[in-house]
């Protein structure tokens, strides 16, 4: 098969299984450079990417790049390098990695039309505090919708029952996530980065509570975060707008909650 036809087929699966999302064009790139790739894109955004670059020093796995104007195709690129690594482990991150950078691009693409954009550069101005908060919300939204698609297309061809899934996410995912999640948020001082962090963690249980809410839920979720009750707040919230239309109208009442540790929110 050729790689058009893998993100096309992944591209039709993740619209059989997110059949509320809108289908809008988009060009999947693998390249070696994120950041190359992006510049040629985008070369009326170099000097933004750069500060990106030298600031975050971040492997990443993807990135969704988005073009000028409001309809045109949004790039999702894919790192070559980190594609071949977790195709070889076996984990096929990317495939998540691919539904992640896709939900971005439709929130966006549904921002951008609900504000009646005709540009997308308003969105990246997260100095607007609204759209740095949807920004936020967008990373729950995305890591949520990733995790969840690859776990479902890794699980298709597996005949596991639902108490073996249960424990192994119990046993083996949620542990791995949540030691990255501490491990990177100490890694880092700057408190947006742990806000992402933390964004991509709920988004992870967030997955469990829709899953398998007896065992996932609001209540062990409380429990988890005992001594961060903003994480616990900002979970319940995110629980209650998982939509872009549910959060539309709600960006301040997101912003209030990270006021209470964030204070230069
Ligand atoms: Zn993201």
């Amino acid at each position: 098969m050729k790689s058009d036809e893998i993100f096309q087929e992944l591209n039709n699966e993740y619209y059989k299984l997110y059949r509320s999302m809108p289908k809008i064009p988009i060009s999947v790139i693998v390249t070696e450079s994120i950041d190359k790739a992006n510049c040629k894109l985008r070369p009326d955004l170099k000097n933004r990417i750069i500060i990106e670059v030298t600031e975050n020093n971040y492997n990443y796995n993807g990135r969704m790049v988005l073009p000028y104007l409001v309809g045109d195709t949004i790039s999702i690129l894919l790192n070559s390098e980190n594609m071949i690594k977790y195709t070889e482990d076996g984990s096929m991150t990317w495939v998540g990695t691919f539904a992640h950078e896709l939900t971005h691009a439709i929130d966006y693409h549904l921002i951008a039309l609900k504000d009646n954009l005709d540009i997308y550069d308003p969105l990246l101005e997260l100095k607007d505090n609204r759209y740095l908060m949807f920004n936020l919300w967008s990373e729950y939204h995305a890591r949520k919708f990733g995790y969840n698609f690859l776990n479902n297309i890794m699980c298709k061809n597996l005949n596991i029952s639902e108490d073996e899934k249960i424990k192994h996410i119990k046993d083996n995912e949620w542990p791995f996530h949540i030691n990255n999640y501490y491990k990177e948020y100490r890694a880092t001082n700057k408190g947006i980065q742990q806000i992402y962090r933390t964004l991509q963690l709920i988004g992870s249980y967030s997955v469990g509570c829709d899953l398998y809410p007896t065992k996932f839920n609001e209540a062990q979720f409380k429990i988890i975060c005992d001594s961060c009750p903003w994480v616990y707040k900002i979970f319940a919230f995110l629980r209650k707008h998982e939509s872009i239309d549910e959060i539309y109208a709600e960006f301040s009442k997101m912003r209030e909650i990270f006021k209470e540790n964030w204070m230069d929110f």
